[in-house]
């Protein structure tokens, strides 16, 4: 039982980050927060945050640091993140991260460790483009290492499965550029701070046993 613990899930677009989040909150009580998950509620419910973010997440690009900080914000404040909480793609820049600690502060909750999940860019970039997940449960499946038993459909709950529009080989190779120019800061700087710990394994359940070593 590792409850009580708030981690941030860090690692390149394919990297493992949401498939690791779910196994661990099939174990533990705790909150798992992606803020992709986040925005893409935001465009499916059709909101002006939504509209705006859809722009900038189908080249790629990312979201300004003010909103998704907000969005964390926000979420963070509701009692269920008492158990602990994932928080998955979020912070994204140096800028995000000092946003973070400002928000914790205030609401009197902090890190306890920071999970890097290091992946080859070609695995990256395979993985990402045969990547497939459900709309309705949001199961992560891959058209060439994680099949479903049904071909393109939901083990779990029998939806069509779907793939992301920023999933495309150029929209991906953009995504990976951002996360060596914006993201990869962030290592040293939780490196510095000791709280980071590195997941090398990248085998699904090989990646999974590890996080639950690491996390004890
Ligand atoms: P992945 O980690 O596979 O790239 P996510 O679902 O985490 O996918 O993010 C999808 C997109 O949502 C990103 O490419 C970006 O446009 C936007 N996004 C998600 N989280 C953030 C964030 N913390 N800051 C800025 N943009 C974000
Ligand atoms: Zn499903």
């Amino acid at each position: 039982m590792i409850a009580e613990k708030n981690l941030i899930f860090l690692g390149a677009p394919g990297a493992g980050k949401g498939t690791a989040a779910s196994a661990l909150t099939e174990r533990e009580p705790l909150v798992h927060i992606s803020t992709g998950d986040i925005l893409r509620a935001e465009i499916k419910n059709g909101t002006e945050l939504g509209k705006s973010a859809a722009v900038l997440m189908e080249k790629g690009k990312l979201v300004p640091d003010d909103i998704v900080a907000e969005m964390v914000k926000s979420r963070l404040r509701r009692a269920d993140c008492d158990n602990g909480f994932i928080l998955d793609g979020f912070p994204r820049t140096i800028n995000q991260a000092g946003l973070l600690e400002d928000a914790l502060q205030e609401i009197g909750r902090k890190i306890d460790a920071v999970i890097y999940f290091e992946v080859d860019d070609e695995i990256l970039l395979q993985r990402l483009t045969s990547r497939i997940s459900c709309r309705k449960c949001g199961r992560i499946y891959n058209k060439l290492f994680l099949p479903p038993k049904k071909e393109n459909t939901c083990d779990d709950c029998g939806t069509a499965l779907f793939q992301r529009p920023d999933d495309s080989l150029e929209t991906a190779k953009e995504r990976l550029k951002v996360f060596y120019e914006n993201t990869q800061p962030l290592i040293d700087y939780y490196m510095s701070k000791n709280i980071l710990t590195s997941i090398t394994e990248v085998e699904r359940n090989k990646m999974v046993a590890a996080l639950f070593r690491k996390l004890g």
